[in-house]
């Protein structure tokens, strides 16, 4: 059965994303985008504006319009029209609603939730399989490894980085002390600079890099006296996120209203 797909900001960077990654998906349609009020892209093809052939869908404001024969609602915008689609989307025939969008406060994050009674929703800060993937396997070791192995997360990424450590090392942090039963908060040490003293047993530490291009690159290292082992993730594409997404919303539309996880798509 072909996955009919609509897009809310489709002219964005992941709404097009999105759009040419269906192309790669086998039974993957997008069948309406929206853009926000008085966006240059509204009126036109949600093809072209991603770089492809015309697909002969035009994008619209209304999200009830845009995914009036859609199964599945994908959407990166930002929290506000976020929230404003679900209550839209309510009358038409979506079943699962995917969610790339980041910043909720914990009134939205609340508003939303309830959203969960009518649609399978599928919630994460970072659609990466591989990623969610290295989360589970990192919170698993140190939940066995015990306290006297050091765990170290550093990450890699491009030169035009605003912020360090990056949102997905402070996740795998928070993975790494979930495994020891104890918030990050209490775990995470300072940026090591200068006369630091000796390492505290029990601490994770971060370390950043900044160089070129590089999409993404993240390593949790654990270390006893006697031995290391390293779990490593590397994007090699930025699609990796719409890929994510898209085999997201194949398994939310099979599955009952509720609030899922992206460990959830993945059984993790
Ligand atoms: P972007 O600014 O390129 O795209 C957002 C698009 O939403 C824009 O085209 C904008 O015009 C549109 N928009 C805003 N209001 C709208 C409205 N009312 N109706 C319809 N469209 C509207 O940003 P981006 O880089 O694509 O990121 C979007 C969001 O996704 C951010 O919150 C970002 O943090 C998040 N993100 C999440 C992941 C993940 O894996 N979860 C990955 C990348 C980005």
């Amino acid at each position: 059965m072909t996955l009919k797909i609509a897009i809310a900001g489709v002219a964005g960077r992941m709404g097009q994303s999105l759009v040419r990654a269906c192309e790669t998906v086998d039974n993957c349609e997008i069948i309406g985008g929206t853009e926000r009020p008085g966006s240059e892209a509204l009126g036109t093809d949600i093809g072209n504006v991603a770089g492809l052939k015309p697909s002969g869908v035009e994008i619209v404001q209304s999200p009830a319009e845009a995914a009036k024969n859609a199964d599945i609602w994908i959407d990166f915008t930002a929290p506000i029209p976020t929230l404003a689609a679900m209550t839209a989307l309510d009358m038409t025939g979506v079943k699962a609603v995917i969610i790339g969008t980041t910043g909720f406060n914990e009134a939205e994050e609340k508003a939303l939730q309830e959203f969960s009674k009518r649609f399978s929703i599928v919630k994460a800060g970072n659609f990466s399989l591989g990623v969610t993937m290295l989360t589970a396997l990192v919170e698993r070791a140190a939940a066995s490894l015990g306290d006297d192995w050091d765990i170290e997360v550093l990450e890699t990424h491009h030169r035009r980085k605003v912020d360090a450590p990056s949102g997905t090392a402070l996740m795998l942090g928070e993975a790494a002390a979930d495994g020891r039963g104890t918030p990050l908060k209490d775990l995470q040490t300072p940026p090591y600079d200068g006369i630091t003293g000796e390492r505290e047993t029990g601490k994770i530490g971060f370390s950043v890099r900044r160089a070129g291009g590089v999409i993404g690159d993240h390593e949790v290292l654990f270390g006893s006296d006697e031995e290391l082992i390293s779990l490593r993730h590397t994007a090699l594409d930025r699609n990796v996120f719409a890929k994510g997404a898209i085999k997201a919303g194949q398994w939310a539309v099979q599955q009952s209203p509720g609030y899922y996880s992206i460990r959830d798509v993945l059984d993790l």
